[in-house]
């Protein structure tokens, strides 16, 4: 089921990786199904790299009823990935086998409930979650505005920044099991630590609820504003990125031991270690993903023959080389 085999005729870029459909066959298992399901569809283009092969197939549900109905019935030895916006992601060259969920139509409502709270879908981005919240009055949501990525990744990979992490605002976060169990997450059962969430892989994320403080709007706005200035100022941010590269070993800044160990600017074909901000990778223009991964990891080499720190990849990769 998860052979793929590279159409010559193709470029990287034109998805040559074609891997055996596999959607009649879920279909058959699967008759009610009311999202879209498809074979063979590209991924680069639903990541900030632009990189990497196909899904072999991709499922985008209607709702939370219809991801719960595909994960019920899908056969178990069916692997699944979710992706949310991919602004912190590699996807492989050779594509990603079995199925790639993303959430989109279905999961984008945003509203303001009372007691200083915002509920949202998790394919809502998460500036537009800060945005609402800032408009209700609703201080402590503004972290939210320079993550590029909707409020699925925020969930799993406890996004943080400026000294508030996603755990600091959680309530509870709605979620979807390999089996199809609806459940409720309550923000000590995430298993929060630092852009890690202790919950297994499988579960889809569907919604969240985060509760803020009572706030001034301008002065969240004029917070807000100054988060995009220094993003602009200090970060790759209209790059083809995947964002930090690594995680901040304890007691560690990660760019200072890149810096360091002579990684500024270094590059593996077309990817190349950030001048501006050097714990970002950036696609030049026509990387490849095996690039940019090899890039990463030669950097680990030297950074660890530097200064004996191993450091552990924040960006998550996905799929086969
Ligand atoms: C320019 C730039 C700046 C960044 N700055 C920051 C920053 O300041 N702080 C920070 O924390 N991160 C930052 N990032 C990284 C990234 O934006 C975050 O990790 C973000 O939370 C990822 O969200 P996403 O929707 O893009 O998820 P993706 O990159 O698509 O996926 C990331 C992970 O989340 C999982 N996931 C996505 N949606 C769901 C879901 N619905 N249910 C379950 N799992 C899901 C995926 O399986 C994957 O493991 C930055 C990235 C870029 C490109």
């Amino acid at each position: 089921m998860q052979t793929a085999v590279r159409d010559p005729e193709k470029t990287p870029r034109e998805h040559s990786i074609v891997f055996a459909d596999i959607v009649p066959d879920l279909k058959s298992h699967i008759p009610e199904l009311r999202g879209r399901l498809l074979a063979n569809q590209p991924l680069a283009d639903l990541t900030w790299f632009r990189v990497g092969g196909p899904a072999q197939a991709l499922f985008m549900p209607e709702g939370e009823d219809d991801l719960a109905y595909f994960m019920a019935r899908l056969p178990h030895e069916v692997p699944v990935t979710v992706i949310g916006l991919g602004s912190n992601l590699i996807v492989r060259d050779g594509g990603v086998p079995g199925v790639v969920i993303r959430l989109g139509r279905g999961f984008n409502e945003v509203a303001v409930e009372d007691g200083h709270r915002v509920r949202a879908g998790t394919a809502v981005p998460d500036v537009k979650v800060a945005r609402a919240a800032q408009e209700a009055g609703i201080a402590g949501l503004s972290f939210l505005r320079g993550i590029p990525g909707a409020i699925g990744g925020a969930l799993r990979m406890n996004g943080g920044a400026y000294g508030t992490e996603t755990k600091d605002t959680l309530v509870e976060a709605r979620g979807v099991d390999r089996k199809g169990g609806i459940h409720v997450f309550a923000n000590a059962d995430m298993g929060y630590t630092y852009r890690h969430c202790g919950l297994p892989d499988d579960i889809v994320f569907t919604q969240a609820l985060f509760r803020g403080s009572p706030g001034d709007p301008a002065a969240i706005a004029a917070e807000m504003n100054k988060i995009t200035e220094a993003r602009e100022a200090t970060q790759p941010v209209k790059s083809r990125t995947g964002g930090s590269t690594f995680k901040n070993p304890v007691g560690h800044k990660a760019w200072q031991l890149i810096d360091a160990a002579g990684c500024r600017g270094f590059k593996v074909g077309n990817a190349q270690v950030s001048e501006l901000h050097c714990n970002f990778l950036i696609n030049l223009g026509g990387a490849s993903a095996a690039d940019i991964e090899n890039l990463g990891e030669t950097v680990r080499r030297r950074v660890k023959e530097n200064s004996g720190v191993e450091l552990e990849w924040e960006i998550e990769r996905i799929g086969v080389t």
